[in-house]
């Protein structure tokens, strides 16, 4: 058999602390929970996990505080197999972490603290480089600096590395600065934050994906939900179809996509069925609840793939 992928994550690590309460206590009350739940969490973990379970080897690069959950984080990126070297545990100041409040209809208010991963700079990203090189693609989020995306693209370019950019959460940032990445992959949200064109039917997607040609990008992917997926480039749009699923939990979907993606496209499958393999991965995530404890494993996924590959 032919060596696995090798695939960094340059991204966030976080902990999701999640309390179910019957309501949201009011200023200054203070009233008991019903349950708890520890996951962890971060796009560029989450990505990391779901490429690593679609088998390829992965390197992390990330920020954790010198906490409990900075600790927990390591051991949970080991217990998949994930390289763990370059995930720096720093002083002063706390892991990335969010509480998460969830009233009983699913009503939610998040807090995210950033933590350590907002300490994630351009010299980190030197002190993995001999690691670096070593890898076929870098994936990207903007849950760290902005500074350390721009300076990470430039190193896939330099190195000639292909690059995935998934700009989540959507922020405001030098678009100028990312059209070298290969990838460049927003969901409906995001391409719609990023360009202000509205993306509810295939035509205004199909238009969005063209407005962010315009900007320089190479090679757009939109993913759109229970819609699948658009990839455009220069040569024009192509819609891929999504699989039909009775979703339980879409969160994490997008990571699901992204990592496996990144996997499916460096282990040499054409675009086309990369992308359709990564609209099935991410679609039977959504089947369970939870980011990481949703992601199947290869194995899972391929008998899947078989019976479905086809009759998407
Ligand atoms: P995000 O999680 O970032 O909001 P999306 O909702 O676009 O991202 O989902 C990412 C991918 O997951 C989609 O492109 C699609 O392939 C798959 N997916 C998500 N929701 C569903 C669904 N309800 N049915 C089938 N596939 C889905």
């Amino acid at each position: 058999m032919s060596r696995p992928p090798r695939i960094a994550v340059v991204g966030s690590a976080n902990t999701d602390l999640t309390t179910f309460a019957n309501a949201f206590p009011r200023p200054g009350e203070t009233i008991f929970g019903k349950s708890f739940d520890l996951g962890f969490g971060g796009k560029g973990a989450n990505q990391a996990v779901a490429a690593r379970l679609c088998g390829a080897d992965v390197i992390m690069v990330a920020k954790v505080g010198n906490d409990l959950f900075g600790e927990a984080t390591v051991k949970n990126f080991a217990s998949f197999g994930i390289d763990t070297t370059h995930v720096c545990i720093v002083d002063d100041v706390s892991s990335g972490v969010a509480p998460i409040f969830v009233e009983p209809s699913g009503q939610n208010r998040i807090i995210v603290v950033k933590g350590a991963n907002d300490t994630l700079k351009p010299a980190d990203v030197d002190a993995a480089a001999d690691a670096l090189r070593s890898v076929s693609t870098i994936v990207l989020q903007f849950e760290i600096p902005l500074e350390t995306v721009y300076y990470t693209v430039q190193f896939a370019r330099k190195h000639d590395i292909h690059c995935i950019v998934n700009p989540a959460p959507a922020l405001p940032a030098k678009l100028s600065e990312l059209a070298a990445a290969e990838y460049f992959i927003p969901n409906e949200t995001e391409a719609e934050a990023i360009t202000g064109l509205p993306v509810h039917s295939m035509e205004e997607a199909t238009k969005c994906a063209a407005a962010l040609l315009q900007i320089g990008f190479r090679k757009i992917i939109l993913t759109l939900g229970a819609r699948g997926s658009l990839l455009a480039t220069a040569q024009g749009a192509e819609f891929v179809s999504p699989f039909s699923v009775s979703p339980k939990d879409t969160t994490g979907a997008g990571d699901a996509f992204i990592g496996s993606f990144a996997v499916f496209l460096a282990e040499g499958f054409p675009e086309k069925e990369a992308l359709s393999r990564a609209n099935l991965y991410a679609a039977l995530s959504t089947q369970r609840v939870g980011t990481q404890k949703s992601f199947p494993r290869r194995a899972e996924f391929e008998v899947e793939w078989i019976r479905r590959s086809g009759n998407p």
